[in-house]
């Protein structure tokens, strides 16, 4: 049987794809995920942003229902890991590290993106209690209160000047001496009177309580150290693209990508790639929320009902 859709990861925008696939009358959908559906914001101890949302709820929380809500709708779930994604004619062919392989229509990737580590000692200890990697999610959380940012690039920056009009101060923690963000930008940070610039140095370890981050030990070239007192640590150093499933067997990806692996679709979510769509984190300028990759999602499933049709009819 060749499914009219496979759709890649099963996180807030995989999910909605499969939702609005099956409830808008295709047959043969299946989920590819490896893991147990939900995505990355399962990690996330509160979600304030998703609209409607209102109590003390947890990530977990926020997706336990999706999967069921899918399932009525009569959505497959393969839990398997997706090791590629080929096309030959008309037909894509999923090949899953078991060995197998599936056949589809057209394809929803989903697979989403994962920040970069730092490499400081407390990282992972204190990630979800005072570490973050998205201010758009947790800057809220140390709203009057002062945070650290670190990076040097593009995000850091612009991070930056997004959290100093919540916090009441960021200190910007930069391991060169220079920043290699766009001037304009780096401009637009040196005006901010609530950041400050703390350049040549590099975090050596966070530390904290039960409750969470209480300061930042920071090391400069020198070898000297200067501790600040936060609740709050963004890490802003790059991010992993998950797009390996886009990579053929000759190494050249299947679609349009940025040169930082980002995959380029226009507004309906279409790729380079007849038949292929691409959602959430992992599309070119994702705002790398639930919100948006739940919206990518159904605009890319919409676009995959027609599709099918012309295609088949
Ligand atoms: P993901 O959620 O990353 O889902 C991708 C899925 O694909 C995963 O389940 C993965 O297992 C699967 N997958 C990957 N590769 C393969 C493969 N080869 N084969 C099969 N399956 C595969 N956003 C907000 O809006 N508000 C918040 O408060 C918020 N807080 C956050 C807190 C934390 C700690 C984190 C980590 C993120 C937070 N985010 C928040 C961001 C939000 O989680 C993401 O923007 C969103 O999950 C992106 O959805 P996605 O479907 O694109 O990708
Ligand atoms: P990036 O450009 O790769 O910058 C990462 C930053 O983190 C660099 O300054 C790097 O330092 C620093 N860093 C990396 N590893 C580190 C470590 N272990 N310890 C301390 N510092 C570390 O990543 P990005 O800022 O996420 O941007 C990615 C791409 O998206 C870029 O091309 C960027 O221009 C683009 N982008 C564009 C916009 C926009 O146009 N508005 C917005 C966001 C992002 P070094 O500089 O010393 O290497």
């Amino acid at each position: 049987m060749i499914l009219d859709c496979a759709i890649i990861g099963g996180g807030p925008a995989g999910l909605t794809a499969g939702l609005y696939t099956t409830r808008g009358g295709l047959e043969n959908v299946t989920m590819f995920e490896k893991g147990m559906p939900g995505g990355q914001i399962t990690n996330s101890s509160e979600i304030e942003n998703y609209p409607g949302v209102t109590g003390d709820i947890t990530g977990m929380d926020l997706m336990m229902p999706w999967p069921e809500q899918c399932k009525k709708f009569g959505l497959k779930h393969e839990m398997v890991n997706v090791t590629r994604v080929s096309k030959d004619g008309d037909i894509f062919t999923i090949h899953k590290e078991d060995g197998t392989t599936s056949q589809a229509h057209s394809v929803i990737v989903g697979t989403g993106s994962s920040p970069r580590k730092v490499g400081f000692t407390g990282e992972d200890e204190f990630f979800g209690r005072g570490v973050s990697t998205c201010a758009t999610c947790d800057g809220f959380f140390y709203k009057g209160k002062e945070v650290v940012v670190i990076g040097g690039g593009d995000t850091a920056l612009e991070e930056a000047i997004y959290l100093a009009k919540i916090c009441s101060k960021v200190y910007l923690v930069h391991r060169r001496d220079s920043f290699r963000s766009a001037p304009n930008t780096v401009e637009r940070v040196k005006r901010t009177e609530n950041i400050e610039i703390i350049l040549n140095s590099i975090p050596d370890e966070v530390y904290g309580d039960n409750i969470g981050v209480t300061g930042i030990r920071v090391k400069n070239k020198d070898g000297e150290t200067r501790d600040i007192e936060v609740p709050g640590v963004f890490t802003f150093v790059g991010n992993d693209i998950n797009n390996q499933t886009l990579i053929q067997e000759d190494g050249s990806f299947l679609c349009d990508m940025t040169e930082h692996g980002s995959v380029i679709v226009d507004i309906t979510m279409k790729t380079s790639l007849k038949g292929l769509y691409a959602t959430g984190d992992m599309r070119i300028s994702a705002p790398k929320q639930v919100i948006s990759a739940a919206g990518d999602g159904a605009v890319a499933a919409l676009q995959v009902i027609s599709y099918v049709d012309e295609l088949l009819n």
